[in-house]
């Protein structure tokens, strides 16, 4: 291996996104050097790969998932440190790493992605999650530490690799960017009739037409709060507002996002829809790496479509251009009650529709309020919680 190896740490090495960073640098052996991985509770795969990436750092949930980690490694345990719970994922985000992929999911991915921030590296963000929860702390991190904040998402990949070399978040008009456009499949549930939502299951909201993803982000993506975390995401690593913001439903998720500018060009970013190609992206920028992705059959397609979203089929997007526009801590609030009320719903506590309503009354219950620190935030996050848990609860007994 090459002495000069770029060192990779991976957090949630074992999702969606990890294990499609992993197969982008496998592609390129001799390029990168794995320092850590970590695999919450999924010590199968993370065993998997600690013995094909031999990292010096495996991380997990707690004592017990390190000694299975432990026990399952056998002899192939090496010189592999294995550490757990908070302080290992911090551990790990702060081992001085080139470049620390985000990728664990929801607001348990915001003090690690803010230890990587720290370190001045380079951070390939895909935890959407810790921009809208906490976007000014975190893009003042990324100014104090100096570190290279690249975004994963595909909307926001796109996005980057469609603005100009002069571009300054903190004057897009200057470089001539008038509005920025995310596109969305419109999920499994675009052609859904409005009567027909409150019944369908996890299985079905799971069921993406054009991407494979968590469980999460993919009930997310039946919502559209995905599109509107994407919205939030996007104001904090652009330094667009709400007004430049769009949204076009695009069934076909191969143009990926746009900019608009002043002279009335859009530039597009067009790909497959395939996670690798952003991540290849970022893991090379500004090189261009091979990521194992089939080139765009432009003829075999035919066609690509465009089309508004429908806000009152999913109320979750209006919502999050709300909570966007109120500033604050109503972002924090708009993600804590989401992530409760995804969770009871694939736990089948909760029906799809109840989603909205869950966030739409955390967000009438809290008083928007400056966010002064990890501390105020943490706290804004544990109340906007107890309210979603509690209308969940309401929404079971009246069911
Ligand atoms: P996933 O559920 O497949 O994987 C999540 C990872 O986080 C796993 O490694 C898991 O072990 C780890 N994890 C879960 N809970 C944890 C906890 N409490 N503490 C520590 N680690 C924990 O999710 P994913 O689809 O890979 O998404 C990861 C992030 O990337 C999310 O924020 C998502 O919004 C974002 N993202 C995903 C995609 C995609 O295509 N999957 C695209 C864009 C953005
Ligand atoms: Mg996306």
């Amino acid at each position: 291996m090459a002495v000069d190896a770029v060192t990779v740490t991976i957090l949630g090495a074992t999702g969606s996104i990890g294990t499609s960073a992993l197969d982008v640098m496998a592609r390129h052996p001799g390029r990168f050097r794995v320092r850590a991985l970590t695999g919450h509770r999924n010590i199968g795969l993370l065993a998997q790969q600690c013995r094909r990436f031999r990292p010096e750092l495996a991380v997990v949930a707690d004592a017990q998932a390190a000694s299975a980690l432990r026990e399952q490694l056998g002899a192939a345990c090496g010189d592999i440190q294995i550490l757990y719970g908070e302080d290992g994922l911090e551990y790990a985000a702060g081992s001085g790493a080139d470049i620390t992929v985000a990728a664990i999911v929801g607001a348990a991915g915001l003090r690690p992605a803010l230890r990587a921030v720290a370190d001045g590296g380079r951070i390939l963000l895909a935890n959407k999650e810790s921009l809208v929860m906490a976007g000014a702390l975190f893009m003042d991190a990324v100014a104090r530490s100096g570190a290279t904040l690249l975004p994963l998402d595909s909307e926001h990949n796109a996005v980057f690799q469609c603005l100009p070399g002069n571009f300054s978040r903190a004057r897009p008009v200057d470089s001539g960017v008038t509005r920025v456009l995310l596109t969305a499949s419109g999920g499994p549930f675009r052609a859904t009739p409005r009567s027909e939502l409150e019944q369908v299951t996890p299985e079905q909201a799971c069921a993406h037409p054009n991407w494979s993803m968590g469980r999460k982000i993919s009930v997310d993506s039946a919502t559209l709060m995905n599109k509107g975390l994407e919205v939030i995401e996007a104001s904090w690593l652009f330094g667009i507002d709400a007004d430049h913001l769009d949204v076009v439903v695009h069934p076909q998720s191969i143009v990926h996002s746009l900019v608009e500018y002043v002279d009335g060009t859009m530039l597009a970013q067009m790909s497959n829809p395939d996670m690798r190609t952003p991540i290849a992206h970022a893991l090379g920028w500004p090189e261009r790496l091979e990521a194992g992705v089939t080139p765009l059959d432009l003829v075999g397609l035919g066609r690509l479509d465009f089309g508004a979203p429908d806000h009152d089929r999913f109320p979750c997007l209006g919502l999050a251009y709300q909570a966007l526009r109120a500033g604050g801590s109503a972002p924090a609030v708009l993600n804590a009650a989401n992530e409760e009320a995804v969770s009871a719903f694939l736990d089948q506590c909760l029906p799809f529709t109840g989603i909205a309503t869950v966030i739409e009354t955390a967000l009438e219950c809290a008083e928007t309020v400056d966010l002064t620190g990890i501390d105020a935030l943490l706290a804004v996050d544990g109340a906007a919680r107890r309210v979603a848990r509690d209308a969940i609860a309401r929404a079971g007994a009246a069911q």
